[in-house]
């Protein structure tokens, strides 16, 4: 078992705890190094650094950015980044500044197919609006009775093709590799399983594009264990990773109590012959 978990949500992005309830939780789970990942948006990570300081846990500054990549949405993790570093925290604005207007078209989406109130209800589960995403509006669909969970609804709402879904232009890759490389951050492309999974998979071919160009623009690492893979992906990525010489990464993407595959804590060890991602920090700084 690992002892870091390298990729989860708080009430900063579109987990339902607070970043001391997940440090605590994650403490409590026997985690020693916890990255808080949440999505477009770091400023959660002062108060975790202060609750993981109570339990002598390190706590590693994180973020996931959302990228559009050919047509294609990507997660780009930011691990031991500078939060204040300025290009990083202006371009982490602009792209939040783009999720309140893609919050009113995806409201005019559901409204079309007879579901109403769902801005004002996705904005009731977004305790911090900035951040307002599909997270939300599932949510308010499991309140309103439209799907049994989130799970669901991510099958019949709010991806190509369904009530909900708006095309968004997030983050260029180029861009947030340099926003977290420049803040002397690791950048590692997370959860790959999922872009080569459901309705608008990539191919290997498309795949091996992407991991050929996210290296070259200074990408360094690859999630191989993640909350969103099975046991299989964990060796199909390990192979990526070093295909392309890509450190290998680690996390839960946990969200909350009931609504993530996997909890918190310790996670399974790497397939053999991968590079733990922490290696790239230990060297310099720990
Ligand atoms: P957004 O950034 O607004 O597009 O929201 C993306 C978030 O939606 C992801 O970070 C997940 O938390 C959630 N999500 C996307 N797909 C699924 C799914 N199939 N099941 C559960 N949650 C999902
Ligand atoms: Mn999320
Ligand atoms: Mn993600
Ligand atoms: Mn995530």
């Amino acid at each position: 078992m690992l002892d870091y978990d390298l990729h989860c949500h708080s009430t900063v992005s579109d987990g339902l705890l607070s970043p001391t309830e997940v440090v605590a939780r994650a403490a409590e789970r026997g985690v020693k190094f916890l990255a808080l990942t949440d999505h477009d948006d770091v400023s959660g990570l002062a108060e975790a650094a202060a609750e993981a300081a109570r339990h002598g846990m390190q706590l590693i500054n994180g973020v996931e950015i959302s990228v559009s990549w050919r047509s294609h949405t990507l997660h780009i993790v930011g691990l031991n980044i500078d939060p204040a570093f300025a290009p990083l925290a202006d371009g982490l604005k602009v792209i939040r500044s783009g999720r309140g207007a893609r919050a009113q078209l995806m409201a005019q989406s559901l409204a079309r197919s007879g579901i109403g109130g769902a801005l004002e209800g996705a904005y009731r589960f977004a305790t911090n609006p900035d951040i307002i995403g599909r997270t939300h509006f599932a949510r308010f669909l499991v309140e309103s009775g439209q799907c049994k969970d989130v799970r669901s609804v991510f099958k019949n709402y709010l991806v190509k093709g369904k009530p909900g879904y708006v095309p968004h232009q997030w983050a260029e890759l180029a861009d947030a590799i340099n926003w977290i490389r420049g803040s002397g951050g690791v950048a590692v492309l997370a959860h790959p399983g999922r872009y080569t999974s459901g309705r608008k998979a990539m191919g290997q071919k498309t795949l091996r594009e992407l991991l050929r160009e996210f290296a070259d623009l200074g990408g360094q690492g690859i999630e191989v264990v993640s909350g969103s893979h099975t046991p299989e992906q964990y060796a199909e990525f390990a192979r990526y990773a070093k295909e392309f010489d890509l450190l290998a990464s680690c996390g839960s993407d946990y969200h909350g109590p009931g609504e993530s595959y996997r909890d918190l804590g310790r996670l399974p060890d790497f397939p053999l012959e991968c590079r733990p991602v922490w290696q790239a920090w230990e060297k310099n700084t720990m």
